[in-house]
Parts: structure tokens; C-alpha cells; sequence
């Protein structure tokens, strides 16, 4: 696998904007689209990760709306699978399934759709399909708990959530029964 270096990590890193108080007081916004619009930064991280899971044996990359889509279509590509969207309740035309997750005041829905890794007799028949769970960054985890849960609803294995950031102090991770795996943690 291609470790990435310190000066990788602080280079990928350095790319990322914060933003204090956005979107609102007290929280430091990381804006990931200075890493986007950042090619050597996006070739670094995007090379590492693609060998990280190169011979996991993944069917199908999940990204969690919104910008899990980008860096998730990226990693599919690099792995030459398919590519599932994780969204906000509402978004998906077809059958969903729907996990809710509690906010700082009130709670929130993700959707997937009923057949995202085959069909429901497909998933009963065959073994389950490998899947990796992808979002820009765990805080306090709920949203990639509700993620993993719907990817296992769905009668896939959630083989790892991978994060670009991970605001550690928050413990985000320990609401997550998979194995959690983050470039940067904070
Ligand atoms: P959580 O469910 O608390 O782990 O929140 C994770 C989701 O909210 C991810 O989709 C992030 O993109 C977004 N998010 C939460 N906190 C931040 C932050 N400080 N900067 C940027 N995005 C954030």
C-alpha cells in the first residue's frame, strides 16, 4: 500500500480551508474546495487510496451526499466498481430504504435505494457485496452510522467508512460498528 508521508498528510491537509464560525458561531467549517480545485493535493490523496483498497475486494463504493459523491465516484473509478449514492430523505426516485439519525436538536434521514447492490432474491442467493462507505469528514458520527446501517439493510457488508477528516475529540467513531479508517485525524 502507498503510506502517505507526514509531508503528504500536511500537504492534503494545508489544502483543506476552515472556515471558523460557518455555518454557524463556534464551529470551524472545513471546506474541502480548495482540496478539490487542488490537483497535486486531490493526485496524492486520491493515489493513496486507491492502493489502500485496491485488494479489498470492493463491489461498490456508498458516498454520503454530498461530497462523499465526489470523492467516492473518484475511488469507484480508480477500482473500476460500481458507485451507490447515500441521500438526504427525498432525493431518490426509486424504492428507498431510510435510516434516522439523531441531530443536536431534532433528527435526520438518509436514503438508499432498495436494489443499490442487486436485487433482493440476488442478495438472499449470492454471497453479500463488499462495500466501502466514503464521506469528506466524521464529527460526531451520526450521519455515517445511519450510512453503514442502510448499507447493511440493504443486504451488503460495509467493509470499512473511510473518511478524509475525522474530528477526533468528537468521538464520532465510536458509534460505528465497522472498521473506521481516516486520512487526517484531527
Ligand atoms: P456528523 O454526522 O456529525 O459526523 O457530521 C458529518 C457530516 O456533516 C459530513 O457529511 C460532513 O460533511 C458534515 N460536517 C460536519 N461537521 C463539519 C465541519 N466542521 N466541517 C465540514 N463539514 C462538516
Amino acid at each position: 500500500m502507498k503510506n502517505l508521508t507526514e509531508e503528504d498528510r500536511k500537504f492534503i491537509l494545508e489544502s483543506i480551508r476552515n472556515i471558523p464560525d460557518f455555518p454557524k458561531p463556534g464551529i470551524q467549517f472545513k471546506d474541502i474546495s480548495t482540496l478539490l480545485n487542488n490537483p497535486e493535493a486531490m493526485k496524492r490523496l486520491m493515489d493513496h487510496l486507491g492502493e489502500r483498497y485496491r485488494d479489498y475486494g470492493i463491489d461498490y463504493v456508498a458516498g454520503i451526499e454530498s461530497r462523499g459523491f465526489i470523492f467516492g465516484s473518484i475511488l469507484a473509478d480508480r477500482l473500476s466498481c460500481g458507485f451507490v449514492p447515500i441521500r438526504k430523505k427525498g432525493k431518490l426516485p426509486y424504492t428507498t430504504i431510510a435510516q434516522k439519525y439523531s441531530l443536536e436538536y431534532g433528527f435526520d434521514e438518509v436514503e438508499i435505494h432498495i436494489d443499490a447492490f442487486g436485487s433482493e432474491e440476488s442478495c438472499k442467493e449470492g454471497r453479500r457485496s463488499r462495500v466501502l462507505l466514503i464521506d469528506d469528514l466524521i464529527a460526531t458520527g451520526g450521519t455515517a452510522a445511519a450510512a453503514a446501517k442502510l448499507i447493511e439493510r440493504a443486504g451488503a457488508e460495509c467493509v470499512e467508512c473511510c473518511f478524509i477528516l475525522e474530528l477526533g475529540f468528537l468521538e464520532g467513531r465510536k458509534g460505528i460498528d465497522s472498521p473506521i479508517y481516516s486520512v487526517i485525524e484531527l
